[in-house]
Protein backbone atom coordinates (compact mmCIF):
# COMPACT_ATOMS: atom_id res chain seq x y z
CA UNK A 1 0.00 0.00 0.00
CA UNK A 2 1.23 3.21 -1.19
CA UNK A 3 1.24 6.62 1.10
CA UNK A 4 0.44 9.95 0.44
CA UNK A 5 3.54 12.29 1.17
CA UNK A 6 1.81 13.86 3.76
CA UNK A 7 1.42 10.57 5.43
CA UNK A 8 5.10 9.58 4.91
CA UNK A 9 6.16 12.59 6.29
CA UNK A 10 4.30 12.31 9.30
CA UNK A 11 5.99 9.13 9.80
CA UNK A 12 9.03 10.92 8.92
CA UNK A 13 7.66 13.24 11.98
CA UNK A 14 7.18 10.40 14.45
CA UNK A 15 10.66 8.84 14.16
CA UNK A 16 12.13 12.43 14.31
CA UNK A 17 13.76 12.87 10.97
CA UNK A 18 13.84 16.66 9.50
CA UNK A 19 10.41 17.65 7.57
CA UNK A 20 8.78 20.68 6.38
CA UNK A 21 5.81 22.60 8.47
CA UNK A 22 3.03 21.91 6.53
CA UNK A 23 -0.85 21.22 6.61
CA UNK A 24 -2.81 19.27 4.41
CA UNK A 25 -6.23 20.40 2.92
CA UNK A 26 -8.94 18.54 1.26
CA UNK A 27 -11.03 22.13 0.36
CA UNK A 28 -10.05 24.86 -1.14
CA UNK A 29 -11.39 27.14 1.61
CA UNK A 30 -8.89 25.85 4.18
CA UNK A 31 -5.64 27.25 2.01
CA UNK A 32 -5.73 30.42 4.24
CA UNK A 33 -5.84 29.20 7.02
CA UNK A 34 -3.21 26.70 6.60
CA UNK A 35 -0.75 29.05 5.15
CA UNK A 36 -1.31 31.82 8.18
CA UNK A 37 -1.29 28.41 10.37
CA UNK A 38 2.29 27.38 8.80
CA UNK A 39 3.45 30.78 8.55
CA UNK A 40 6.35 33.09 6.75
CA UNK A 41 5.54 34.46 3.40
CA UNK A 42 6.19 31.94 0.83
CA UNK A 43 4.83 28.29 0.60
CA UNK A 44 4.84 25.34 -1.27
CA UNK A 45 1.68 23.71 -2.30
CA UNK A 46 1.91 19.57 -3.21
CA UNK A 47 -0.80 18.06 -5.23
CA UNK A 48 -1.00 14.24 -3.48
CA UNK A 49 -0.92 11.46 -5.76
CA UNK A 50 0.54 8.01 -5.71
CA UNK A 51 3.32 9.35 -7.97
CA UNK A 52 6.34 11.08 -8.61
CA UNK A 53 7.33 13.51 -11.14
CA UNK A 54 4.65 16.64 -10.09
CA UNK A 55 7.23 18.75 -10.22
CA UNK A 56 7.54 18.89 -13.54
CA UNK A 57 3.63 18.33 -14.38
CA UNK A 58 2.43 21.67 -12.02
CA UNK A 59 1.72 19.32 -9.20
CA UNK A 60 4.20 21.23 -6.87
CA UNK A 61 4.09 25.10 -6.87
CA UNK A 62 5.93 27.46 -5.12
CA UNK A 63 4.25 30.61 -4.00
CA UNK A 64 3.99 33.63 -1.92
CA UNK A 65 0.87 34.71 -1.64
CA UNK A 66 -2.22 32.89 0.23
CA UNK A 67 -4.76 33.33 -2.55
CA UNK A 68 -2.41 31.38 -4.71
CA UNK A 69 -2.84 28.35 -2.58
CA UNK A 70 -6.60 28.57 -3.07
CA UNK A 71 -6.21 29.33 -6.84
CA UNK A 72 -3.93 26.02 -7.10
CA UNK A 73 -6.25 23.71 -4.66
CA UNK A 74 -9.29 24.96 -6.99
CA UNK A 75 -7.33 23.78 -9.93
CA UNK A 76 -6.32 20.57 -8.69
CA UNK A 77 -8.80 19.04 -6.50
CA UNK A 78 -10.89 16.27 -7.94
CA UNK A 79 -9.14 16.42 -10.85
CA UNK A 80 -6.41 14.39 -12.37
CA UNK A 81 -2.82 15.28 -12.59
CA UNK A 82 -0.69 13.00 -15.27
CA UNK A 83 2.96 12.89 -14.49
CA UNK A 84 5.74 10.68 -15.95
CA UNK A 85 5.03 7.88 -13.56
CA UNK A 86 1.50 7.68 -13.98
CA UNK A 87 -0.76 6.20 -16.87
CA UNK A 88 -2.13 8.44 -19.37
CA UNK A 89 -5.55 9.13 -17.07
CA UNK A 90 -3.20 10.32 -14.45
CA UNK A 91 -4.48 10.48 -10.74
CA UNK A 92 -7.16 12.42 -9.27
CA UNK A 93 -5.97 14.49 -6.79
CA UNK A 94 -7.87 14.42 -3.75
CA UNK A 95 -5.90 16.72 -1.09
CA UNK A 96 -2.99 19.24 -0.86
CA UNK A 97 -0.19 19.15 1.00
CA UNK A 98 0.80 23.08 1.89
CA UNK A 99 4.27 23.43 3.44
CA UNK A 100 6.73 25.93 4.09
CA UNK A 101 9.20 26.54 1.38
CA UNK A 102 12.64 25.36 2.26
CA UNK A 103 15.84 27.27 0.88
CA UNK A 104 17.42 24.41 -0.95
CA UNK A 105 21.35 24.48 -1.52
CA UNK A 106 21.64 20.81 -2.69
CA UNK A 107 19.65 18.17 -4.11
CA UNK A 108 20.17 14.57 -2.65
CA UNK A 109 18.96 11.28 -3.20
CA UNK A 110 18.30 8.79 -0.72
CA UNK A 111 15.82 5.45 -0.85
CA UNK A 112 16.07 1.68 1.21
CA UNK A 113 14.33 -1.12 -0.44
CA UNK A 114 14.44 -5.29 0.52
CA UNK A 115 17.42 -7.03 -1.14
CA UNK A 116 15.63 -10.65 -1.09
CA UNK A 117 18.73 -12.18 -2.01
CA UNK A 118 20.42 -11.49 0.23
CA UNK A 119 17.78 -10.77 2.90
CA UNK A 120 18.75 -7.18 3.54
CA UNK A 121 17.13 -4.02 3.82
CA UNK A 122 19.70 -1.97 1.24
CA UNK A 123 20.27 2.31 1.05
CA UNK A 124 20.29 3.77 -2.01
CA UNK A 125 21.98 6.40 -2.48
CA UNK A 126 23.15 9.45 -4.62
CA UNK A 127 24.31 13.17 -4.62
CA UNK A 128 22.58 13.73 -7.75
CA UNK A 129 18.90 13.92 -6.40
CA UNK A 130 15.97 15.57 -7.80
CA UNK A 131 15.83 13.40 -10.45
CA UNK A 132 14.72 10.57 -12.04
CA UNK A 133 17.43 8.32 -10.31
CA UNK A 134 16.99 5.53 -13.17
CA UNK A 135 18.41 8.08 -15.23
CA UNK A 136 21.85 8.44 -12.70
CA UNK A 137 21.85 4.99 -12.55
CA UNK A 138 22.31 4.40 -16.59
CA UNK A 139 24.70 7.64 -17.26
CA UNK A 140 26.55 7.53 -14.23
CA UNK A 141 26.32 4.68 -12.08
CA UNK A 142 29.68 5.50 -10.08
CA UNK A 143 27.57 8.62 -8.51
CA UNK A 144 25.09 5.94 -6.67
CA UNK A 145 25.71 3.69 -3.48
CA UNK A 146 24.07 0.25 -2.85
CA UNK A 147 24.90 -0.09 0.97
CA UNK A 148 23.34 -3.19 2.31
CA UNK A 149 22.78 -3.20 5.56
CA UNK A 150 23.72 -5.93 8.58
CA UNK A 151 20.20 -6.04 10.75
CA UNK A 152 21.91 -7.73 13.23
CA UNK A 153 24.71 -5.09 14.06
CA UNK A 154 22.19 -1.69 13.32
CA UNK A 155 24.96 0.18 16.02
CA UNK A 156 27.50 -0.25 13.28
CA UNK A 157 27.66 3.68 11.81
CA UNK A 158 30.35 2.84 9.16
CA UNK A 159 27.33 1.47 6.62
CA UNK A 160 26.20 5.38 7.47
CA UNK A 161 29.35 6.40 7.08
CA UNK A 162 30.18 5.35 4.04
CA UNK A 163 26.58 6.56 2.31
CA UNK A 164 27.14 10.17 3.71
CA UNK A 165 30.85 9.77 1.80
CA UNK A 166 28.93 9.12 -1.62
CA UNK A 167 25.92 12.05 -0.69
CA UNK A 168 29.53 14.21 -0.14
CA UNK A 169 28.48 15.14 3.13
CA UNK A 170 30.56 17.06 5.53
CA UNK A 171 31.24 16.25 9.05
CA UNK A 172 28.42 18.07 10.50
CA UNK A 173 26.20 16.96 7.99
CA UNK A 174 27.31 13.49 8.55
CA UNK A 175 26.45 13.73 12.48
CA UNK A 176 23.30 14.41 11.19
CA UNK A 177 23.32 11.83 9.09
CA UNK A 178 23.83 8.67 11.44
CA UNK A 179 20.91 9.03 13.44
CA UNK A 180 18.91 9.84 10.49
CA UNK A 181 19.74 6.51 9.28
CA UNK A 182 19.09 4.91 12.72
CA UNK A 183 15.54 6.37 12.47
CA UNK A 184 15.03 5.64 8.80
CA UNK A 185 15.63 2.03 9.50
CA UNK A 186 13.34 1.71 13.02
CA UNK A 187 11.11 2.98 10.60
CA UNK A 188 11.46 0.44 8.08
CA UNK A 189 11.68 -2.04 10.14
CA UNK A 190 8.68 -1.20 12.65
CA UNK A 191 6.28 -0.23 9.95
CA UNK A 192 6.66 -2.86 7.96
CA UNK A 193 7.74 -1.06 4.66
CA UNK A 194 9.45 -2.36 1.31
CA UNK A 195 9.91 0.60 -0.19
CA UNK A 196 11.21 3.80 1.25
CA UNK A 197 12.25 7.07 -1.01
CA UNK A 198 13.24 10.47 -0.09
CA UNK A 199 13.79 12.41 -3.56
CA UNK A 200 15.17 14.63 -2.80
CA UNK A 201 16.71 14.82 0.87
CA UNK A 202 17.83 18.51 0.52
CA UNK A 203 20.54 20.35 2.39
CA UNK A 204 19.50 23.54 3.11
CA UNK A 205 20.67 26.95 3.00
CA UNK A 206 22.02 26.41 6.94
CA UNK A 207 23.45 23.52 5.64
CA UNK A 208 21.22 20.77 7.27
CA UNK A 209 19.85 18.01 5.91
CA UNK A 210 16.16 17.96 5.42
CA UNK A 211 13.33 15.70 4.26
CA UNK A 212 11.18 17.20 1.34
CA UNK A 213 9.82 14.80 -0.46
CA UNK A 214 8.41 11.17 0.81
CA UNK A 215 7.68 8.24 -0.78
CA UNK A 216 6.29 4.94 1.58
CA UNK A 217 5.06 1.73 0.59
CA UNK A 218 4.05 -0.63 3.16
CA UNK A 219 3.68 -4.25 3.08
CA UNK A 220 0.83 -5.28 2.30
CA UNK A 221 0.99 -8.57 4.14
CA UNK A 222 1.21 -6.21 7.08
CA UNK A 223 -1.89 -3.99 6.77
CA UNK A 224 -3.92 -6.39 9.37
CA UNK A 225 -2.18 -4.32 11.98
CA UNK A 226 -4.02 -2.00 13.69
CA UNK A 227 -2.90 1.20 12.94
CA UNK A 228 -4.01 4.37 10.76
CA UNK A 229 -1.86 6.88 8.64
CA UNK A 230 -5.20 8.94 7.95
CA UNK A 231 -5.68 10.31 11.85
CA UNK A 232 -2.22 11.75 12.13
CA UNK A 233 -1.54 16.13 11.42
CA UNK A 234 1.72 17.33 10.49
CA UNK A 235 2.99 19.83 12.96
CA UNK A 236 2.25 23.15 12.29
CA UNK A 237 4.79 24.55 14.76
CA UNK A 238 8.43 24.38 14.81
P1 LIG B 1 7.96 15.14 -7.28
O1 LIG B 1 9.01 14.14 -6.90
O2 LIG B 1 6.63 14.51 -7.41
O3 LIG B 1 8.34 15.97 -8.46
P2 LIG B 1 8.86 16.71 -4.99
O4 LIG B 1 8.26 16.72 -3.65
O5 LIG B 1 10.16 15.96 -5.14
O6 LIG B 1 7.79 16.15 -6.04
O7 LIG B 1 9.05 18.21 -5.47
C1 LIG B 1 9.66 18.55 -6.71
C2 LIG B 1 10.71 19.62 -6.48
O8 LIG B 1 10.09 20.78 -5.89
C3 LIG B 1 11.81 19.22 -5.50
O9 LIG B 1 12.86 18.55 -6.15
C4 LIG B 1 12.23 20.56 -4.93
O10 LIG B 1 13.16 21.17 -5.80
C5 LIG B 1 10.95 21.38 -4.95
N1 LIG B 1 10.28 21.38 -3.63
C6 LIG B 1 9.42 20.46 -3.13
N2 LIG B 1 9.00 20.77 -1.89
C7 LIG B 1 9.62 21.94 -1.57
C8 LIG B 1 9.62 22.80 -0.41
N3 LIG B 1 8.89 22.53 0.68
N4 LIG B 1 10.39 23.92 -0.45
C9 LIG B 1 11.13 24.21 -1.54
N5 LIG B 1 11.16 23.47 -2.67
C10 LIG B 1 10.42 22.33 -2.69
MG1 LIG C 1 10.30 13.87 -5.42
Amino acid sequence: MNLHEYQGKLLFAEYNLPVSRGKVIFDAKDAIDACDEIGGDKWVVKAQVHAGGRGKSGGVQLIDNPEQAIEFAQKWLGNRLITYQTDAFGQIVNSILIEECTDISQELYLSAVIDRDTQKIVFIGSSEGGVNIEEVAKNSPEKIIYQGIDLDNLNNQEDAISIAKVLRLDDVQTKQFIPMIENLLRLFVEKDLCLLEINPLVINKNGDLHCLDAKINIDSNALYRPVSYTHLTLPTKA
